[in-house]
């Protein structure tokens, strides 16, 4: 044994949190699982790991492991056995999927995978009672799972410099969020409801953004908000067009801007397949009554058992849950697929605001004056 193995040792002794920064580690040392079963927190960070040896396991007091800044791919089977794992940072490492292993912690309370090259997270984290923190940034995701709005305790979902076109809708459900970072990816739009918990949206540098909805403004502004110009390097003058199959509103703001002939084009969630203006004399469509109505007795029932009706896409709408709730104060109603539209600007903010009435009737009778609301006129 020599004395650097000595000193190891003794550290390890004397120290239940060992910080083993900067090394130069290529390799865990063996000492680590000779001396280390009664280490709780072990700091990793920018040294030069590849792989990660099968024994780790045997750290059986291990809460908190910080690996950012190696070299890993993979890791070993057995990882997946460290129950008493809380905390796990793996940013900055070569990994393109998230490793089998961590798919089996499911008591994590937080998870930081930033800075790999991830485009995809395993149906497993749903299982992920007690994450509080899910750290994706600096990774190639395009989309998000729906059913991260399903994770009980999740507080803070960070996923700035990713690819993301949209938020999942159901996230608007999670009950305990409170931070969302989604800066520099490439929003088309927020979602149009409202939260159900107090959470507030970080959402700088996405230039495909161009409005905000009108139970959303409401929600920041009740928290204060107030760099909502920052936010946006996007304005009323967008009029990029590209093509894709959700609905585009093409918004009149002749009369916003003196001498500007321009149009402002508005992209809805995919969610949302048939819109009305206020004229529209339609009557709501079956499909979305019915939606409405399951998801106002109790549609959890519906989703857990066989009498949920086909098609398929029944259930994931009513899973993810409304797109909106009718602004019309004495109504409420959940909206999903179909609704009336109106776009207007708001004194509060240079922004386009988007409002959505689950009527003709509804749409009709709201008072856009008294909420500072002017309304623009728009064509599908
Ligand atoms: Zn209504």
């Amino acid at each position: 044994m020599d004395q650097h193995e000595r000193d190891l040792i003794e550290e390890m002794r004397e120290k239940r949190i060992l910080h083993w920064n900067f090394r130069g580690i290529t390799n865990l040392p063996i000492a680590l699982r000779d001396w280390g079963s009664e280490v709780e927190e072990l700091y990793l960070k920018e040294n030069q790991i590849t792989v990660i040896p099968s024994w780790i396991y045997q750290l059986t007091n291990l809460t908190n492991l910080y690996l950012s800044g190696n070299k890993l791919k993979h890791l070993p089977e057995e990882f997946g056995i460290m129950g008493r794992l809380k905390v796990l940072d793996l940013s900055d490492n070569d990994l393109r999927i998230v490793p089998e292993g961590v798919t089996r912690l499911k008591t994590l309370r937080e998870l930081i995978l930033d800075d790999n090259s991830l485009s995809q997270l395993p149906l497993d984290i749903e299982n992920f009672d007690e994450l509080e923190k899910l750290s994706l940034c600096g990774n190639n995701f395009v989309t998000l799972p729906e059913w991260l709005g399903s994770l009980n305790k999740l507080q803070n979902l960070l996923v700035d410099n990713n690819c993301l076109e949209e938020l999942p809708n159901r996230l608007t459900l999670a009950p305990s969020l409170e931070l969302v970072s989604v800066c520099s990816n490439r929003l088309k739009h927020l979602p149009l409801n409202s939260f159900m918990s107090p959470t507030m949206i970080y959402f700088n540098c996405n230039p495909n953004m161009n409005y905000i909805s009108y139970p959303l403004l409401c929600q920041f502004l009740e928290m204060g908000w107030d760099d909502g110009k920052s936010c946006f390097s996007a304005n009323l003058n967008v009029t990029e067009m590209r093509p894709n199959h959700r609905i585009r509103l093409h918004v009149d703001l002749s009369s916003e801007k003196e001498n500007s002939n321009g149009t402002a084009i508005v992209r809805l969630p995919r969610q949302l397949i048939r819109v009305f203006s206020v004229e529209n004399k339609e009557p709501v469509s079956l499909w979305e009554l019915s939606l409405r109505t399951l998801f106002e007795n109790n549609y959890e029932i519906y989703l857990n058992s066989s009498i949920c009706p086909e098609p398929a896409i029944f259930h994931n709408v009513l899973f993810n849950g409304p797109i909106s709730i009718c602004l019309s104060n004495q109504c409420h109603q959940p909206i999903f697929t179909e609704a009336w539209v109106t776009v207007g600007t708001s004194e509060e903010v240079a922004l386009l605001i988007v409002l959505l009435f689950c009527s003709q009737k509804c749409a009709q009778t709201f008072d856009f004056v008294s909420h500072g609301i002017k309304v623009l006129t728009w064509r599908c």
